[in-house]
């Protein structure tokens, strides 16, 4: 079990922290939890990041679901689904820039650096 974990960022729906120790990310947010090693975790912000929900929102305008943007995850027929309003909070959980929580929290020799240069 991670016991060394330090918050990075928080919403009223989530939560993004990072283990000191075995230096994987772990996102929390309402039913769902995510973990990450920083390589996933840099895929899992450019895709949330690159989201546009006016495109999905468009796309699914007819179907009858409420949540229209989808987050593919690696189990194939599994895809979590969002709102806009969940996803503009996973933007502001996953926007803080990874560099600078290094420089705080790992010295620089503890981790491959050229996976965390954006
Ligand atoms: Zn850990």
């Amino acid at each position: 079990m991670c016991n060394n974990v330090k918050s990075i960022s928080k919403t009223s729906q989530g939560e993004l922290s990072l283990c000191k120790n075995c230096k994987h990310f772990h996102l929390e947010f309402n039913n769902i939890y995510f973990e990450f090693t920083v390589n996933e975790f840099k895929q899992f912000k450019q895709y949330i990041l690159n989201l546009e929900p006016d495109f999905w929102e468009c796309k699914y305008a007819s179907a009858g679901i409420t949540k229209k943007i989808p987050i593919p995850t690696l189990q194939d027929n599994l895809v979590l689904m969002f709102n806009r309003q969940e996803v503009n909070q996973l933007k502001t959980l996953v926007k803080q820039p990874v560099i600078n929580v290094y420089d705080k929290l790992i010295t620089v020799d503890d981790v491959d650096y050229t996976l965390i240069l954006n």
